[in-house]
C-alpha cells in the first residue's frame, strides 16, 4: 500500500470507532501530508488551532496505535494548521535516537494549568518534582476523575525537564503495553530495556490499565525498580488511589505509594470559569463573562468538554457571522446540555439533595411539613424540573403532591430565591454540579 492510502485508511479505521458527528466536525477535517509524512513521523493538516488542538488532545494515542497496526511503526502524529510552525520546533527536539513516545503537548504546561483548591496539592507537588526530579517525591502518583487534568500536570513536569535536556519518555499504560508485546515478538527485549531504563523521566499515563496484566505488571516492576534505583524520576497518573485499583500486584501497590500519592478533586465553579478563560487565551477565542459563566455551569467537571464547546461555538459563528452573545451560546450548546443530562434521574437528585441538606431521601417524598423538610423537597422539585424531562404532572405525582399547580407555585418561589439571594443560587449552582458528577460513568 502506498503512503498516501496510509493515512486516510487509519482516519476511515478511525471513522468505525467514533460517532459520526465527531467524525464529520473534526476528523473529517484532517488532510494527510503525503509529502512530509514519514513512517514514524505523521504530519496532518488541520484547518485551524481550534480542531487541531481538539483533536490533539483527544485522538492521537488513538491514530498513533491505528498507524501502528498498519505499520507495526508507532509513530509521532502532528496535527499542523497552515499558520502554526509547531512541527519545526518539535522535530528539532525529537532527535533519532530519543524515544518517540517523549512527545509531550507543548500547552500543558504548568503557565497553562489553573491552580485551585481542588488540585492545589498535586500542583504543589508536580511542581516539586519538575524543580528536583528524582530526589523528593518518588514516584509521584497523580490519581483523580476523568478530564480533570492528571496528563496535563505530568506532562507540565515533562515539559520543564525537557526543555532543559532531560530524557522524557512520556507512555501510556497502553502504549507502553504494545510496546512490550512487540519487542517480545521480535525477539527485541533488549531494545525495549534499554529505551526504557536510560530515560531520566518516566511519565506514564492511566496506571489503572495495568490492572490484570500480569506479565506487563512484571515487565513494568523492572522498570520501575530499575529508574528507581538509579534516581531517575517516575510520574504515574491514574483514575483511582493505587490502593483501589484492582487486579494490580501487591508489590506494585505498594511502591507506587513510596513517593507521594498526591489527588486532584473535580474543580469548584471559579476554577472551571478560570480554565475557561484560560482555554479562550490559549486559543485565540473572545467570549464576554456571561457565556464564560454560562459555560462553566453547563459542564460536568470534566474539562474535557471546554475545548469541544470552544470549537463549536467558534465554527457555528463563522458559519452564521454571528458574535457569540450569550443567547446564540444556549442555542449552540442545547445539544451538549442535554447530552450531560441525559442520565439524571429523579432517584440522583433526591439522593444527592438529601445528602447535602441533612434529611432523609424518605422525608423528601412525604408529607412531613417540618421546614426543613419542605425546603429540601422545594429544592428537589426545582431539580427535577431543570435536570430531568419530567413534566410538572409527573413531578406532582412524584413527590406526593396535590396536583402540577404545586409544582409550579415551587418553581415560582425557588425562582424567586435564586434571583434575589446570591448565597442561595450558589448553594443551587452547586448541587447541580453534585448531581451531574454523581450520574457520569
Ligand atoms: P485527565 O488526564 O485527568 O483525564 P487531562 O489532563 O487530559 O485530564 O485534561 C483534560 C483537558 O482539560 C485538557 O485540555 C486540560 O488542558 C484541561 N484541564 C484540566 N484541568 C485543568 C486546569 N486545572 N487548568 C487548565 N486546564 C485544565
Ligand atoms: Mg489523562
Amino acid at each position: 500500500m502506498n503512503k498516501k492510502n496510509i493515512g486516510q485508511k487509519v482516519l476511515d479505521q478511525l471513522k468505525k470507532e467514533i460517532s459520526e458527528v465527531e467524525y464529520t466536525r473534526y476528523i473529517k477535517q484532517l488532510i494527510y501530508d503525503d509529502e512530509k509524512s514519514k513512517k514514524d513521523y505523521i504530519i496532518f493538516m488541520a484547518p485551524n488551532q481550534l480542531i487541531a488542538n481538539y483533536i490533539k488532545t483527544k485522538y492521537t494515542d488513538t491514530i498513533a496505535h491505528l498507524f501502528e497496526i498498519n505499520t507495526g511503526i508507532n509513530p509521532q502524529i502532528n496535527i499542523n494548521t497552515k499558520k502554526s510552525n509547531t512541527t519545526g520546533k518539535i522535530t528539532k527536539k525529537v532527535s533519532s535516537d530519543k524515544p518517540i513516545q517523549s512527545l509531550l503537548n507543548p500547552s500543558y504546561t504548568f503557565n497553562n494549568y489553573v491552580e485551585g483548591g481542588s488540585n492545589e496539592f498535586a500542583v504543589k507537588a508536580s511542581k516539586s518534582v519538575s524543580k528536583k526530579p528524582g530526589a523528593i517525591y518518588n514516584p509521584l502518583f497523580i490519581y483523580g476523575g476523568v478530564g480533570l487534568g492528571k496528563t496535563h500536570l505530568m506532562q507540565a513536569i515533562g515539559n520543564v525537564l525537557q526543555n532543559q535536556g532531560k530524557n522524557i519518555i512520556y507512555t501510556s499504560v497502553e502504549q507502553f503495553l504494545n510496546d512490550f508485546t512487540r519487542h517480545l515478538s521480535n525477539g527485541t527485549m533488549d531494545r525495549f530495556k534499554d529505551k526504557y531504563r536510560k530515560c531520566d523521566v518516566l511519565l506514564i499515563d492511566d496506571i489503572q490499565f495495568l490492572s490484570n496484566k500480569a506479565s506487563t505488571q512484571e515487565e513494568f516492576f523492572h522498570t520501575f525498580e530499575s529508574l528507581r534505583n538509579d534516581g531517575k524520576q517516575i510520574v504515574m497518573t491514574a483514575d483511582k488511589h493505587p490502593k483501589k485499583i484492582a487486579g494490580l500486584k501487591e508489590r506494585l501497590k505498594s511502591r507506587f505509594e513510596w513517593g507521594l500519592v498526591a489527588d486532584i478533586q473535580p474543580p469548584g465553579l471559579e476554577t472551571k470559569i478560570e480554565i475557561i478563560k484560560k482555554k479562550c487565551e490559549i486559543n485565540r477565542v473572545k467570549l464576554d463573562k456571561e457565556v464564560i459563566n454560562y459555560i462553566a455551569t453547563i459542564i460536568e467537571n470534566n474539562s474535557r468538554e471546554i475545548e469541544g464547546i470552544l470549537v463549536k461555538l467558534n465554527a457555528y459563528s463563522q458559519l452564521m457571522h454571528a458574535d457569540i452573545g450569550i443567547e446564540f451560546a444556549k442555542n449552540v450548546l442545547k445539544e451538549q446540555i442535554r447530552e450531560n443530562r441525559e442520565n439524571i434521574t429523579h432517584d440522583n437528585i433526591i439522593a444527592t439533595v438529601a445528602r447535602e441538606l441533612n434529611v432523609k431521601a424518605s422525608e423528601i417524598i412525604s408529607k412531613s411539613r417540618s421546614r426543613n423538610i419542605v425546603y429540601a423537597r422545594r429544592v428537589a422539585i426545582y431539580l427535577s424540573r431543570e435536570l430531568t424531562s419530567n413534566t410538572t404532572p409527573q413531578l406532582a405525582q412524584l413527590f406526593g403532591l396535590k396536583d402540577h399547580s404545586a409544582v409550579s407555585h415551587t418553581m415560582k418561589k425557588i425562582n424567586e430565591l435564586i434571583k434575589n439571594d446570591e448565597d442561595f443560587r450558589l448553594k443551587i449552582e452547586e448541587l447541580q454540579n453534585k448531581i451531574t458528577a454523581s450520574t457520569q460513568n
